[in-house]
């Protein structure tokens, strides 16, 4: 636990039961324009854990924005510990509505950063020193990456002691164990030691209601199960799909790429998963799955070439067909919430 009575971010102090937002100047842009991270800090009467919540490290990634701004608007009443929300990290590239820095830079490989760096380098330092440091647990908000579309799905390393429980916690249809990047947060915040866990969903520049939905009820059932929050009656333990290793599926033949199965379905070796035309004749090529698995993620693109990647395709613990039983009542679960028009709940607690 962070700091018995004040907590101190951007040099501003905070008292229990207090909140506020914290600009922290991370440098000039072309205009002269001053750049800052903005940080929604929010303080419980209890002490408890400190939860960093942060979005927008690429730039087009808007579903964790959107989710990360829903959280602000939560009354998060008998908070014990702190919340430090940053809705947006790389506002740069967020203006350029890009995942890249102006520069051309991915900030996700750029942490833990040096403030005598690059721009980005300095925004990752910020970050670091004011926000990943002032926290004990963390979540990192993303969506795939341009011209792909992931399935609601967690991100973790075992390795770290409580990022599993987060992740499981958190209840998206799938929890994927994942490699690590070096310069990634994540292995910014791996080295600490800090259970972490990352949320991946949907695509890149839309705002899209069944990933948010998931990701605003993630962070509040993992704020739960840390004990910052009461626990809900209803809040039955949701079983993810636990899937141990995943890779993709690509292009045998460039054309007009069809997908045939939809995100979260079990798939088999054999299985015709899409079919690739020839744009100037009938003639069309299958796509063949040569594994077992399901769906996590897939390509949003209608134009492929050969060796692009086509279906994402995970291993899960239990078999692909109970999998996908697991990801099927995962979004029954968020139906009612769905229904619910998107802005009534903005400032209830879920
Ligand atoms: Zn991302």
């Amino acid at each position: 636990m962070i700091g018995d009575d004040l907590l101190t971010v951007g040099g501003k102090s905070f008292r229990r039961g207090e909140r506020g937002v914290v600009e922290l100047p991370v440098g000039r842009l072309v205009s002269h324009a001053e750049l800052a991270l903005r940080v929604n800090v929010i303080r419980g009467r209890k002490p408890g854990p400190s939860l960093f919540v942060t979005a927008g490290v690429h730039g087009d990634e808007l579903n964790g924005v959107e989710i990360a701004r829903r959280l602000v608007g939560q009354s998060f009443s008998g908070l014990k510990g702190d919340i430090l929300i940053v809705p947006v990290v790389n506002v740069a590239a967020f203006l350029l509505r890009s995942r890249y820095l102006p520069d051309r830079r991915d900030l996700n490989r750029l942490f833990p950063g040096n403030a005598d760096g690059s721009f980005g380098a300095r925004v990752a330092r910020t970050l670091m020193d004011e926000v990943v440091k002032k926290s004990t647990h963390g979540i990192d908000l993303h969506t795939a990456a341009t011209g792909r579309i992931n399935l609601p799905q967690t991100r973790m390393a075992d390795r770290v002691d409580g990022s599993r429980a987060m992740a499981k916690a958190f209840g998206a249809p799938v929890m994927l164990k994942a490699g690590n990047r070096e310069g990634s947060l994540r292995s910014a915040c791996e080295k600490r030691e800090m259970p972490y866990v990352l949320f991946e969903a949907g695509e890149a520049l839309r705002i899209e209601l069944p990933a948010v939905t998931f990701g605003l009820r993630g962070v509040m059932r993992v704020m739960r199960s840390l004990g910052m929050l009461r626990k809900k009656s209803k809040d039955r333990e949701h079983p993810s799909a636990y899937c141990m290793s995943s890779s993709w599926l690509r292009a045998s033949m460039g054309g007009l790429f069809r997908s045939f199965v939809p995100l979260g379905k079990a798939v088999e070796e054999g299985q015709v998963l899409g079919g690739i035309g020839d744009p100037f004749g009938s003639g069309e090529t299958e796509v063949i799955s040569d594994r077992r698995g399901i769906v996590i993620g897939r390509t949003g693109a209608s134009l492929v070439d050969e060796g692009d990647a086509l279906f994402h395709i995970a291993q899960s613990q239990v078999s692909p067909e109970k999998a996908e039983e697991r990801i099927l009542l995962s979004a029954e679960e968020v139906l009612p919430d769905l229904e619910r028009p998107p802005y009534r709940d903005s400032h209830s607690d879920q």
